[in-house]
């Protein structure tokens, strides 16, 4: 889970501060050496370290805490000021333009992420109600127009590229006039990445950026390269003057060091991050609430856009009448695990949760929990393997289909016959509710 280690030992650190009454100078200070030790081994930059830890500890040493009811969570809550500004502060959105199209340059290097985040980037545009176009402009790496083409129509969103052959700036300028005549108002461009920095590939993105003239400039980095990816934003920074960063692979960096230094050390703010392989919209980068996550206060807000994002109104309604109807049958119970599902693991939407996290996932470990939706996709295979007939009416399915359906989804009988008794507790429970409510409209939507 993102930022684990570092979110565990703050953690740690301010329970023990909670336990004093008053706090003194001492208190205050070896809560802070704590904080810098935490910092450090979560790969944060030295300098950026060193400063956060002395602005921190001026303003806890100040006489309002000392003096405060609760002296460590106003500490806490400075520290959680404190990495919120570390991040960026505030949200940095997209810069559209008034004029269409936008046009948003995408740089980084080999293995970044820097296609997929450009496809991820234009289905979250499409989701505001856009209309993107992929620009395929890393005419290097053999396969890049390819893949490009494919996450286009995986996503159905236009894919520009021109004859191989075709020089980057020409395709980029090309790109354009597409745009226009096919009204799509952003424009995306995927340019190529190297392998490591380098001035040929330096002095092709300028060129590109002085031809077509980006609203945007995203360069795409690593989060799990740590301090690397600090490193090259810089650089890339200097040369390119970057307006954003789209930091990558954020399901996959337990530390964070990129994710706290990269803004303090180059100035730019990251706008959007990358937390999967999967093709879903690239997410917005909210400052506060990572800082309140590595708190372990939790995401509520996240969780609950994400819910919102999963959940189809149309489809709640559809399955509130049902439920009203008595007419709830396996396949509904799949439709709605399935949403649950794109709210991400079951440790995802803990790590969200104020006051869970860590402790509660330690607690669970021992259970028969599977945190990985591993449980859902053995009864997705288990409803699967009935016939529609039975899938809506689950009387039917006698002992020996039982066996054939544990046969046919790779399950036990046990396995069958526990979804089965699961879905009739349910349905009786869905019974009693209504009686309760006396068939009142609505009651079941969404969740
Ligand atoms: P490019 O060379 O910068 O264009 O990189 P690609 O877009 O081809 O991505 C390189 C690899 O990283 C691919 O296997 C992607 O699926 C993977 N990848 C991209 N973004 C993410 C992310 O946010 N999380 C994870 N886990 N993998 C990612």
């Amino acid at each position: 889970m993102i930022f684990e280690g570092l979110a565990d030992r703050l953690q740690e650190t301010f329970k023990k501060l909670r336990g004093h009454g008053k706090l003194t100078e001492d208190d205050v200070k070896s809560a802070m050496k704590e904080v810098r030790m935490a910092l450090l081994e979560a790969d944060v930059n030295f300098k950026v370290v060193k400063d956060f830890v002395k602005r921190v500890t001026e303003r806890a040493i100040g006489q309002d805490v000392m003096e405060a009811l609760t002296p460590a969570q106003v500490v806490i809550k400075i520290v959680n000021e404190e990495l919120t500004e570390l991040m960026g502060g505030s949200q940095s959105k997209i810069n559209m333009s008034s004029q269409p199209p936008t046009i948003i340059m995408m740089a980084g290097l080999q293995g970044a992420g820097k296609t997929t985040s450009a496809g991820k980037l234009g289905l979250a545009l499409k989701k505001q109600g856009k209309r993107p176009v992929l620009v395929a402009a890393d005419i290097y790496r053999p396969a890049a127009v390819t893949q490009l083409q494919v996450i286009g129509k995986q996503l159905n969103i236009p894919v520009f590229s021109m004859e191989p052959g075709t020089d980057a700036v020409t395709i980029a300028k090309s790109s354009l006039n597409y745009a226009f005549t096919h009204a799509n108002d952003v424009v995306i461009i995927d340019t190529a990445g190297r392998l490591h920095i380098n001035e040929e590939l330096m002095q092709e993105l300028k060129d590109i950026k002085r031809e077509v003239k980006p609203h945007e400039i995203l360069l795409v980095v690593d989060a799990m390269t740590g301090q690397d990816a600090v490193n090259v934003a810089e650089s890339f920074n200097k040369d390119l003057e970057l307006t954003g960063l789209v930091l990558t692979k954020m399901d996959g960096d337990s530390r964070g060091g990129a994710a706290l230094s990269v803004k303090a050390v180059t100035g730019c703010p990251i706008k959007f991050v990358g937390m999967g392989e999967k093709l879903e919209p690239l997410q917005p980068f909210h400052p506060d609430r990572m800082a309140s996550r590595i708190l372990g206060m939790g995401d509520v807000l996240s969780l609950i856009e994400k819910a919102q994002d999963a959940f189809d109104a149309k489809e709640a309604e559809a399955l509130s009448k049902k439920l009203r109807k008595d007419e709830f049958t396996l396949d509904d119970f799949l439709s709605q695990m399935k949403q649950v599902r794109k709210l991400g693991s079951f440790e995802q939407i803990i790590g969200m949760i104020p006051g869970l996290g860590s402790q509660v996932k330690d607690a669970l470990k021992d259970k028969d929990i599977d945190l990985n939706g591993k449980e859902m996709r053995r009864i997705e295979a288990i409803i699967l393997s009935m016939t529609p007939k039975e899938r809506a009416n689950t009387k039917l399915i006698n002992g020996s289909r039982r066996k054939r359906i544990a046969m046919g989804s790779g399950t036990r009988v046990q396995d069958v016959n526990k979804l089965l008794k699961q879905f009739e507790e349910m349905q009786k429970m869905m019974k009693r509710m209504k009686k309760m409510q006396g068939g009142k409209k609505g009651g079941f939507g969404g969740l």
